[in-house]
């Protein structure tokens, strides 16, 4: 069993059996797996408290070819994000953003690229301010999106790829994958229109930028607008549970 050492995300743990643990992780070098943690529920387990939601660590993985559930025999934590875990909007959009993941990305999807982007949004939600949550979820989806290959065409026409230049509203089509001209809106009924500022937040985003995004309004329509999409372009038809948690809370918490 060949032992690989690489950086890795905690993003989703369940307890099985009396004494052990089962994670699955996002890891830099060996994209999502899941491991067996033995003895991670005993009180003098060698993990201790770091295989917590989020966390960031150095893990030691047994890799078997052909086996689903590998094992996992150290892994030292070098950013907890226990800051997630202290507020609602934080922790759900920290789960919405690991669902992502889990979702729409696999063993075979190696991406140092990915993974980075993940830590990178996980680490900014944390240090958001509670107002900043949702806005620093948003921005982290769009970048994981984009940064699995389904960024949204925003400049140019998705469908004639004629540059489009116009400061008012556009047709936004999911199954065209972003803006359209007049002209080809016509061949893709029932799409949404998009101003200016959402474009520009979306581009902003899927870039890694940041734009506050103070309006709850506005914040309610990106949050449609990404599930929508997601719905289109990633997902299987299962619903995203994570994702309609944090939508949902979010219209609770206003
Ligand atoms: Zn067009």
């Amino acid at each position: 069993m060949p032992l690989v050492e690489t950086d890795a995300i905690v993003l989703h743990v369940f307890d099985y059996s009396e004494t052990s643990r089962i994670l699955r992780l996002a890891t830099r070098d060996a994209g999502l797996q899941s491991a067996l943690a033995r003895g991670a529920r005993r009180s003098k387990s060698r993990f201790g408290s770091a295989l917590d939601l989020f966390a960031e660590g150095a893990a030691q993985l047994h890799l078997k070819d052909g086996r689903d559930l590998q094992t996992l025999s150290a892994f030292d934590v070098t950013r907890s994000r226990s800051e997630l875990g202290e507020d609602m909007g934080r922790f759900a959009g920290a789960s919405a953003l690991a669902e992502l993941v889990l979702r729409f990305s696999g063993a075979d999807d190696v991406s140092v690229a990915l993974f980075d982007v993940l830590a990178d949004a996980l680490d900014r939600l944390a240090a958001a301010q509670d107002e900043e949550a949702s806005e620093a979820t948003l921005s982290g989806a769009w970048r994981l999106v984009a940064e699995l290959g389904f960024a949204p065409t925003i400049d140019s026409c998705a469908a004639c790829h004629a540059p489009i230049d116009i400061a008012g509203e556009l047709p936004f089509s999911h199954t065209a994958g972003g803006v359209l001209c007049e002209r080809c809106a016509r061949l893709y009924p029932g799409g949404r229109r998009l101003p200016l500022e959402a474009r520009r937040a979306i581009g902003e985003w899927a870039q890694g930028g940041r734009l506050a995004q103070s309006d709850p309004r506005a914040t309610r329509a990106h949050q449609r607008l990404l599930r929508e999409f997601l719905q289109q372009h990633l997902a299987d038809g299962r619903p995203l549970r994570a994702f309609d948690a944090w939508e949902q809370g979010a219209l609770v918490a206003r």
